[in-house]
């Protein structure tokens, strides 16, 4: 069923950047993403047969357009193969619950790039006392699960999908990151609560860019005053990985 043409985004239509990464059996999948939309459509098995090395490289490859500009997803999404509106679904993992958009012909599903690192084992849920402390800072983050802007100043779970805040978890990508490469030799000690401080630092710098450019068009930065504690975070770790 899978081929290796593009494809059309299921949120905006253009079409789908492919990357090619290692499976799990030694071979190679090929995996559609948007950069624009931050989400990933996987033909149905295609999540489970990629390798730890793949999840990396596909950091990488998320780190290398971390610059590019967010777009919300419409409200209709197409089913790249066979054109049909995609279905919301659930699903819990021991890191939360994630939604995602699925194919009702099983051709396959549409998560955000959160939602993969979500289900990936890659996120960790923040304590309240944690979310407490971010909020002073800021106060609207990325929905990991859905995407959905969340105030933390007054929640603490996704309104929409009540998926917790989540942050990328440094320690789950260096246990990936072992037996990869060099990296089994690197110790990389990544305070997660430093890491938000530098994780804020880069947001703040953006939002500044942000704040410039949108005086020169008139318009609200609305999508950069939102903080994206997973896809964010990748930057920074890809950074101390690669040392
Ligand atoms: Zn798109
Ligand atoms: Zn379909
Ligand atoms: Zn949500």
């Amino acid at each position: 069923m899978h081929t290796n043409t593009a494809i059309p985004c299921p949120s905006c239509r253009q079409t789908m950047a492919q990357i090619i990464l290692p499976s799990k059996t030694n071979g190679t999948i090929t995996l559609d993403l948007c950069y624009a939309c931050q989400g990933i459509w996987f033909d149905e098995f295609e999540s489970v047969q990629l390798a730890p090395a793949g999840v990396l490289e596909l950091f990488h490859a998320l780190h290398a357009h971390h610059d590019e500009a967010r777009q919300p997803w419409s409200n209709t999404l197409q089913c790249p193969r066979c054109n049909e509106r995609l279905i919301e679904g659930r699903d819990v993992t021991k890191n939360g619950k994630f939604s995602y958009r699925r194919c009702l012909q099983k051709h396959g599903r549409f998560n955000s790039f959160g939602a993969f690192f979500q289900e990936k084992g890659f996120v960790r849920q923040l304590t309240n006392p944690e979310i407490d402390r971010l909020a002073k800072q800021i106060q609207i983050v990325r929905c990991a699960g859905c995407g959905a802007p969340v105030d933390i100043r007054t929640q603490n779970v996704c309104s929409h999908c009540q998926a917790p805040i989540v942050v990328l978890d440094a320690d789950a990508v260096q246990k990936a990151a072992a037996g990869y490469k060099q990296a089994a030799d690197r110790q990389v000690n990544l305070d997660p609560m430093a890491m938000a401080d530098a994780l804020l630092e880069n947001e703040r710098n953006k939002r500044r860019m942000a704040e410039l450019t949108a005086k020169e068009r008139r318009t609200a930065p609305f999508e950069s005053d939102i903080t994206d504690l997973v896809v964010g975070g990748i930057g920074l770790i890809w950074n101390v990985l690669k040392r």
